[in-house]
């Protein structure tokens, strides 16, 4: 189970007709009015006369005598004198309906509100201009060297490295198993931040530099649905100009370091229904070009888009190499325009 299916449930839990919950407790309660009657439930107070009321219109219990109250968690806890998870075990065991109806919307992720899970203005300070990570280690200018990939972009797009593990929101989330945790970008690792069509940050996405055995180089928070890097400036070519598509920002930045214009999806699995309009309506007014990976999943994803935009051009990447950010670091491919001719000439 998701945190989000957990979720679900234990608003359904709360949500919960507490008369009904309240049948389950065997506590009875009188029949009619927007208050409903009953004996407190508080084990501590010794109730003959009914001093407690279910309010069922804002699905609440108030004891007028002892002042103890709530939601259908609250009330649970308090006569079965049990922990607050316990008591939200204990409404989905009881009424099963509750889960059937988390499996019915689990089978439609595409409800998941992005900015319901991420914490942006938490992103956006890790990666701004004055944050305390905003800087790139010496194995990072390291690894984009040895990319040939342009220093000025590094800075441009806001990337930075993290040598030790840090939060992606603040507070806690809850784990499948209903524990308290706080996810964290896995360290060393690069930041990559992720603009929206706007060009605002929307989301940030860690490259692991030594993913361990069964361990996932590329890591988004919990609850990310970003699927495409640099869409701002694919809006800002006139039209009729070149677009390169490709698999993840990496291969993006090489394809901008070679003077070629670029749109990453940020896995080859990773086109959604929305960023699969967003290059629909690219292709109607750009020529796009594409150099699929050397591999399985980057043949499906050449010809996934290959339906998108039918006029889509394919370049061939030199047969020992996995992508076109190999290529460019080993010098195979030219530029698209020399920086050095630009300067000099
Ligand atoms: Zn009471």
């Amino acid at each position: 189970m998701t945190d989000y299916d957990y979720r679900c449930q234990r608003q359904r839990a709360i949500d919960r007709d507490m008369t009904e919950v309240c049948k389950s407790l065997g506590i009875s309660l009188s029949t009619r009015g927007k208050w409903r009657e009953c004996c407190c439930p508080n084990p501590q107070h010794d109730d003959r006369h009914p001093s407690c009321r279910v309010n069922v219109q804002t699905n609440r219990f108030h004891c007028f005598s002892c002042g103890c109250g709530g939601n259908n968690i609250d009330l649970v806890r308090l006569v079965r004198g049990c922990s607050y998870m316990e008591a939200v075990a204990w409404l989905l065991d009881t009424h099963a309906d509750l889960l059937r109806d988390t499996a019915k919307r689990a089978q439609a992720p595409e409800e998941i509100k992005e900015t319901e899970q991420l914490d942006t203005p938490w992103l956006h300070a890790l990666v701004s201009p004055r944050a305390y990570y905003r800087s790139l280690a010496p194995w990072a200018r390291d690894f984009f060297q040895q990319r040939r990939i342009d220093p000025n972009l590094i800075d441009a797009k806001g990337i930075v490295s993290i040598d030790q593990s840090v939060a992606t929101q603040r507070g806690k989330r809850l784990s499948s198993h209903g524990n308290p945790y706080t996810p964290t970008f896995p360290a060393p690792a690069l930041l990559f931040p992720y603009r929206d069509e706007n060009d605002i940050l929307v989301n940030l996405q860690a490259r692991l530099q030594h993913p361990e055995e069964g361990q996932q180089r590329f890591h988004f928070p919990p609850g990310s649905r970003t699927a495409l890097w640099n869409p701002h400036d694919a809006l800002t070519l006139p039209d009729g100009a070149d677009l390169w598509l490709c698999e993840g920002v990496t291969d993006a930045l090489a394809l901008l370091s070679s003077g070629r214009p670029a749109l990453a999806l940020a896995s080859a699995t990773s086109l959604t229904a929305d960023a699969a309009d967003f290059i629909a309506r690219q292709a109607s007014r750009l020529r796009l070009h594409i150099y699929p990976y050397n591999d399985p999943a980057g043949n499906a994803l050449y010809t996934r888009l290959l339906a998108l935009c039918p006029a889509l051009r394919h370049h061939s990447l030199p047969a020992t190499f996995k992508d076109f950010g190999q290529a460019w670091a080993a010098a195979v491919i030219p530029p698209l325009f020399s920086r050095d001719s630009e300067i000099n000439g």
